[in-house]
């Protein structure tokens, strides 16, 4: 397809070209590009009729389904801008959301009315709220409320600079903050690899694409804009699910995928999972927090696809940098980079000063992509604290080498310094998931008397595994600086992680301190 730089173009051209190729499943709905067209343009006019114009914020909240992507489109059409509410949030975090967004229409699934209900009085601002029932979709969207709106006018086209979704990070650093989307955020990568005749993900017209992450996460909203715009098949599943997950693969012939690498992990880990599974896939696309080299060989070894990693933040319109799979060698020392940031990206390493430093360096992670975020929502300070000239500050440690591959240690706030010596959780964990009897893992620093901070391991075992905290830490002791090794290890059943599968770290530190506190007490 041509250079489609926006998501209602996308729509109008594969509605024109190819009508009748589905566009969207969602467990039993379905809808090709031209139904997909007629519900959103009527649902653009029930907007329109509403009262809701460009930069009116509405919300959804719900699983995925196909009315979130009607109204996604809906929006794309008239310049209102979407709010995805992740549906696995507590009410307080949802009401939070709700109140600083300022939406003014609010659609909600059945299965959440009663989140709603109780924070009914905290909603001042949502005047109108639009019931979706999802079950036994039949493809029609919000029918009683579209009868409002039916023979409206043709909603305006947008431009390439206007905002179209409002993404709230997920909080693992502080408040969660409302980043503003253009298009341009999902689109641009596309255009400047598209301008030097490449296409990475290289899309075939057949290809049938697995939306496994919801759209309130960057990562399954950018997943999703990708297959629309390449006018392929796109599959989506309510929630994910290890065991539904393989069996649509199987089922529907899946043969690109987006997944965090906590999926990948429950995929690889459910009973009887094998290289059958995975056939018909050609290319996983992986990133949104740090891959263990023990997971990325086993993916490699057991999936038997191209593989891709990307990184990137939701301030970045998602990747900015991609590690093909060309460098998907097992035993090669680039396993462990993130890639290499796409042609027309910049990317630059800096200290506490703000000064370049040279490869090999660690420092802040600061990229310039023209995917970046328009502005954090009414928040001046923040937004100019993190997009300076154009610079995304990631707030990510990493450093470059001499290729121009950048290696992310993790988190600058999830730095563990003892004795002076700086320790990056992620890199502990790495080392710790290599060991056979290890499941997964997460690691936190703690306060210590002697040296100032102690590194923390919480392991989960394999089912029947034994492994014990001597036996970790002789294996530790040829992988890792003395330093770095953990001085206690905490055997517990789950590591608890956000849905889009990063470390809740936050919830290690309560428990650590419940347990401390049991202790002293
Ligand atoms: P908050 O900023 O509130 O914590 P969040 O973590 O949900 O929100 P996202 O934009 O979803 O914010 O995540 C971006 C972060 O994910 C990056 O800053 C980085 O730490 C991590 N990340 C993304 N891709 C990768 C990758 N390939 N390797 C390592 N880390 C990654």
């Amino acid at each position: 397809p041509p250079d489609l730089r926006t998501l209602d173009a996308t729509l109008a051209f594969h509605a024109e070209q190819q009508p009748d190729r589905t566009a969207i499943c969602c467990e039993g709905a379905q809808l090709s590009y031209g139904e997909l067209r007629g519900e959103s343009t009527a649902s653009a006019a029930a907007l329109l009729a509403s009262g809701a114009g460009k930069g009116t914020r509405i919300a959804y909240l719900g699983k995925e389904s196909v009315r979130f992507y009607e109204l996604l489109f809906a929006c794309a059409m008239t310049g209102v801008v979407l709010v995805p509410v992740n549906w696995r949030l507590a009410p307080e975090e949802v009401a939070y959301i709700l109140r600083d967004s300022v939406a003014e229409l609010l659609f909600v699934e059945e299965e959440f009315l009663p989140t709603v209900r109780q924070l009914r009085s905290q909603l001042t601002d949502v005047r109108e709220l639009v019931l979706l029932d999802c079950a036994g979709t039949d493809g029609t969207a919000f029918p009683e409320w579209q009868l409002a709106g039916a023979g409206e006018a043709v909603p305006a086209q947008s431009h390439t600079d206007d905002p179209l979704a409002q993404m709230y990070t997920s909080g693992t650093t502080g408040f969660p903050k409302g980043v503003v989307l253009a298009h341009r955020s999902f689109f641009a990568v596309r255009g400047l690899l598209a301008a030097q005749g490449l296409d990475w993900i290289d899309w075939r017209p057949d290809d049938k694409s697995l939306i496994g992450i919801s759209g309130s996460h960057i990562g399954g909203l950018w997943w999703a804009t990708q297959g629309f715009n390449a006018g392929v098949t796109n599959i989506a599943v309510r929630s994910f699910g290890a065991k539904d997950v393989l069996e649509l693969i199987r089922t529907s012939g899946i043969t690109t995928a987006f997944m965090v690498p906590a999926m990948l992990l429950m995929l690889l880990s459910e009973p009887g999972a094998s290289s059958a599974d995975f056939v018909t896939l050609r290319k996983t696309i992986y990133g949104g927090s740090p891959i263990s080299e023990t997971l990325l060989q086993r993916c490699m070894e057991v999936m038997k696809c191209d593989l891709a990693q990307i990184y990137g933040l939701t301030e970045t319109g998602n990747t900015a940098v991609c590690l093909p799979p060309a460098d998907h060698v097992l035993g090669s020392p680039r396993l462990r980079a993130a890639g290499r940031p796409y042609p027309g990206i910049e990317l630059k390493i800096i200290d506490a000063d703000g000064l370049p430093l040279p490869p090999g360096e660690v420092g802040e992670v600061c990229l310039k992509t023209p995917a970046r975020m328009l502005e954090y929502w009414n928040l001046p300070e923040a937004t100019g604290k993190t997009l300076v000239d154009g610079w995304i500050h990631t707030g990510d440690a990493g450093y470059r080498d001499e290729s121009g591959y950048l290696f992310i240690q993790d988190r600058i706030k999830e730095m563990i310094i003892r004795a002076g010596e700086n320790i990056y959780p992620a890199e502990v964990e790495n080392a710790i998931s290599a060991h056979s009897e290890v499941l997964d893992v997460a690691v936190i620093g703690v306060p210590d008397d002697r040296w100032g901070e102690a590194v923390h391991a919480f392991v989960v075992r394999h089912p029947d595994a034994s492994v014990a905290p001597h036996q970790l830490r002789a294996f530790l002791g040829d992988r890792l600086a003395a330093f770095k090794i953990p001085t206690k290890y905490e055997f517990i059943d789950e590591v608890p992680r956000n849905p889009s599968g990063k470390i809740l770290r936050r919830v290690l530190r309560d428990r650590f301190w419940a347990e401390h506190d049991r202790a002293v007490n």
